[in-house]
């Protein structure tokens, strides 16, 4: 393929594998950037115009500090200027991890045999739902190894469940999922029993790297991965997250490679990713990886920014996976979702005990604040803890609707939303010093809307106070 820097540089079609590693290679070692092309950039994405590939490289090329502090600046700026200071909050929830894969760097694989192997029963899914509803969360994320018996009709089956549990006034609005990837009917299965997001992460677009990662199973198959989410949108799904599991291949490739994904979204649905996700591989129980491809906080924050200029409309997920502390850092430079309270190892939320067991679970995390305890300090950063389900309620998902292109959503929906979601949590499960600097924040908030939305918050709120519950624009 020769090189074209044009933003859709190969022909698209729909469920064709799309990535050329040739083509990634040549934008990065041909594309030249120089601190006015990188201001060029920036100030294009600022004005939220999706970049190029051509772009990209060029904000990935710059390695001189004054051109990476503009990058990191123009994340900053974007991040403020589109999704104001709200960040959606949700907690991730292990079904089972039986596999059949054999992926070096994870604790699931088939070939370790130290792993302790579970699937929840309904009853024991009931259970770890009704505690995570006791801690005040609304928006779950599940997850599950690539395994026979968590056929479409299983993950349906255990996202009706999440659905079903009510505890008090706890209930679960929005269940996303990450699975393996499915064959068309399987994907409508899902997708009726409701679902918010399908997820599945590339892992590296490089395929022949890919290839010495996965040598056994159906993951083995990379095209069958890369056309996943084709697939899922050929079935009627319309929110789907992509992701690459950073430390597998060149951080540079990858970030490449989920822009070419997202280009191939866009160019053959007319609609780019709901979330991209970039976890960061972790210790893991018989992890077999070596780090030649190791990449640091530092490379980390870049390649976080670059993302957030390159997409600026779509969500940007950062798990427990990555310490407090920079995860407090990157919500500056663009990231909108977080998971709080985080127990990855399977059942372990209703446990009373804290054991964090390798074993058990899929990697090491290394954020295990508790949700209050993660929205205190997003109170304390002055940011807007979120548990906001509406869109996907509404119907407002898939290419009628990117909030980033409505003028004047955020503030029309989003933050009340925000807003709203935040004072059924300090009602219902904050502490009183939670709930003393909440209200302080909703106040300053609502102080930011226009007056006739202001009247409409305030109205709800009340209702809210007085036991009503589920109010959103
Ligand atoms: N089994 C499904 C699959 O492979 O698509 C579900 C995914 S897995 C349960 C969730 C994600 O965790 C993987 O896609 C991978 O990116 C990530 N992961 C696996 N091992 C990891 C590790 N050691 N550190 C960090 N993330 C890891
Ligand atoms: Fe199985 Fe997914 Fe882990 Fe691979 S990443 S071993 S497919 S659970």
């Amino acid at each position: 393929m020769k090189f074209t820097p044009e933003k859709y540089a190969i022909p698209d079609a729909p469920m064709q594998p799309f990535i050329d590693t040739g083509e990634i290679w040549d934008f990065l070692n041909k594309t030249i950037s120089t601190p006015v092309k990188v201001k060029e950039v920036v100030e294009k994405s600022l004005a939220k115009s999706r970049l190029n590939l051509e772009e990209v490289a060029i904000l990935i090329n710059a390695t001189d500090p004054g051109s990476v502090q503009l990058i990191k600046e123009g994340a900053r700026e974007l991040k403020k200027k589109i999704y104001g200071n709200r960040i959606v909050l949700f907690a991730p929830l292990y079904v089972g991890n039986k596999c059949s894969n054999n992926c070096a760097y994870c604790g699931f694989k088939a070939s370790n045999r130290d792993a302790v192997r579970k699937t929840l029963s309904d009853k024991e899914l009931v259970k770890e739902i009704e505690v995570l509803e006791d801690n005040g969360q609304k928006r779950l994320i599940l997850v599950y190894g690539e395994h026979a018996q968590y056929s479409p009709e299983f993950i349906a089956q255990t996202v009706k469940i999440a659905y079903s549990v009510k505890k008090g006034n706890g209930e679960i609005r929005r269940v996303n999922i990450n699975a393996a990837p499915l064959d068309i009917e399987g994907f409508r299965t899902v997708k009726e029993a409701g679902i918010g997001t399908y997820q599945v992460f590339q892992e590296t677009y490089h395929r022949e790297a890919y290839k010495t990662y996965h040598l056994r199973g159906k993951k083995a198959d990379f095209d069958y991965r890369l056309t996943s989410l084709d697939r899922a949108l050929e079935a009627g799904l319309d929110d789907v997250g992509i992701g690459a599991l950073f430390g597998l291949y060149d951080w540079r490739f990858e970030v490449m490679g989920l822009v070419r994904h997202t280009n191939h979204l866009e160019a053959c649905y007319n609609v780019g990713p709901h979330t991209i996700s970039f976890p960061r591989i972790k210790d893991a129980s018989m992890l077999d990886l070596g780090d030649e491809y190791f990449v640091s906080d530092e490379d980390f924050t870049r390649l976080v920014a670059i993302l957030r200029l390159a997409v600026p409309y779509t969500g940007m997920i950062l798990t427990a996976r990555e310490p407090a502390e920079l995860r407090n850092q990157l919500i500056q430079f663009g990231v909108s979702q977080i998971d709080g309270g985080t127990k990855i190892e399977l059942g372990s939320y209703a446990e009373k005990e804290q054991n964090h067991d390798l074993k058990k679970g899929q990697f090491r995390i290394n954020d295990d604040r508790s949700l209050n305890e993660i929205i205190d300090e997003l109170l304390q950063q002055d940011m807007l803890p979120s548990f906001c389900t509406a869109c996907y309620r509404l119907g407002r998902t898939g290419e009628h609707f990117m909030e980033f292109s409505v003028p004047g959503f955020i503030k029309r929906f989003c933050t009340p939303n925000a807003i709203l979601t935040l004072a059924e949590y300090l009602m219902d499960y904050a502490p009183e010093h939670t709930a003393e600097k909440g209200w302080e924040v909703i106040e300053k908030n609502i102080h930011e809307l226009n007056e006739n939305v202001q009247h409409q918050v305030r109205e709800r709120i009340e209702k809210i106070k007085r036991g009503e519950r589920d109010l959103y624009f």
